[in-house]
């Protein structure tokens, strides 16, 4: 096994919880100092489009403002047309990727098969634009049209990728913890599966990102166990000498400012605590940065302030300009939902470090 994490579970765990200043000014020093050796300096972003195709969805995650029933006020089912729209606009942005995620409509169907909808979704995109990136359908996504179709995720993966969907994100990871799962999503994928969809891509040629839901019911040691799940995933990708593996680590705060009332109530906090999540931000740092070097914090949930001072705690990359988010903004999130490229650059370049627009992939644009 690769084992090389500079620190240990326990250690991990007892960095989360520590209120020592010294430990944690500690934390953030050795963090940021291991992001430089490990990355280097340059912080990276990409130009890409949000585009949520439907809120219309079967589940009820306790954290989601997002979803609706189909004649719920607010639901949305955007057709190809609309979808093309939004396409050309990113495209007129100079946008390489289009990251495409929706909830789980089980009408949006052709022919009575929720594959089909989704490859033409996606055909109809490359066939007008071959030169975007799609950054699409989360493992969440997979199970629910090999469930729906009696596939298996290898089969829709493979559909999937033939059509032209590019990798995969790593959200519905919220806690890899059953427990935590069955409380704030009990309909979603489980542990095992979200880890094995997320495996089977990597094993197919689809690279993946990783995320983690963080700062609602879940403990310090939960967190560290999903950093491990996380890191034992991308542990089989390179021991397997698999194509593809994951590209990136995500840390998405809880906002529960419009979240449904029982968790919002339970957590008792509208806005994430910045404290906390940049603390977590620099022990995912020196927990996974070794085989997933890539960190990035979520403008959108911190704000732009908050995101530049995770770019200090262990993260190298601003993520994207978005123009549009729907899912955490529904939820009362208050970082805007659309950066310019020289808004990105000239935040970047407040920390007196440089900037470099990548692909999806992590390569130089
Ligand atoms: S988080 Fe996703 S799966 Fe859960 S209710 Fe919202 S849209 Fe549906």
């Amino acid at each position: 096994m690769l084992n090389s994490t500079v620190i240990s579970p326990k250690e991990a765990r007892d960095l989360l919880k520590s209120t020592k200043n010294d430990e944690i000014s500690w934390l953030k020093c050795f963090a940021d100092g291991l992001r430089q050796e490990q990355v280097g300096n340059i912080v990276t972003y990409v130009i890409n489009r949000n585009i949520n195709f439907t809120n219309i969805c079967e589940q009820h995650c306790s954290f989601c403002a997002f979803r609706r029933d189909a004649h719920q006020e607010g639901a949305f089912w955007l057709n190809l047309e609309d979808i093309l729209a939004k396409c050309v606009l990113a495209v007129e942005k100079k946008a390489t990727e289009i990251c495409m995620q929706g909830g789980l409509n089980p009408e949006a169907k052709i022919n009575g098969s929720s594959l089909q909808y989704y490859r033409q979704l996606v055909k109809g995109i490359k066939d007008n634009f071959p030169q975007l990136h799609l950054h699409a359908f989360s493992p969440q996504e997979v199970e629910f049209i090999a469930r729906q179709d009696g596939l298996t995720y290898g089969d829709v993966i493979l559909a999937l990728k033939d059509v032209g969907v590019g990798s995969m994100p790593g959200t519905a990871a919220e806690i890899l913890d059953d427990t935590v799962r069955k409380i704030i999503c009990p309909e979603k994928l489980n542990t095992d599966t979200w880890l094995e969809i997320v495996s089977t891509a990597h094993a197919l040629g689809m690279p993946t990102t990783s995320t983690m839901l963080c700062g609602h019911i879940e403990t310090p040691e939960q967190q560290i166990l999903h950093l491990s799940k996380l890191r034992s995933v991308q542990e089989i990708a390179l021991e397997k000498n698999y194509p593809a593996k994951i590209t990136e680590f995500i840390l998405l705060p809880f906002v529960g400012e419009q979240a449904p009332k029982p968790l919002r109530n339970r957590v008792g906090r509208d806005q994430p605590d910045l404290q906390s999540s940049l603390k977590l931000t620099a022990v995912a740092r020196l927990f996974l940065g070794d085989i997933i070097p890539n960190h990035q914090p979520s403008w959108v949930k911190l704000g732009l302030d908050g995101a530049l001072q995770a770019l200090q705690w262990g993260c190298n990359d601003l993520g994207g300009t978005l123009m549009e988010e729907h899912i955490t903004t529904m939820a009362g999130a208050k970082g805007g939902t659309c950066l310019e490229e020289n808004t990105i650059q000239k935040a970047i370049a407040s920390l007196n470090r440089p900037s470099c627009q990548r692909n999806t992939l992590y390569q130089k644009c």
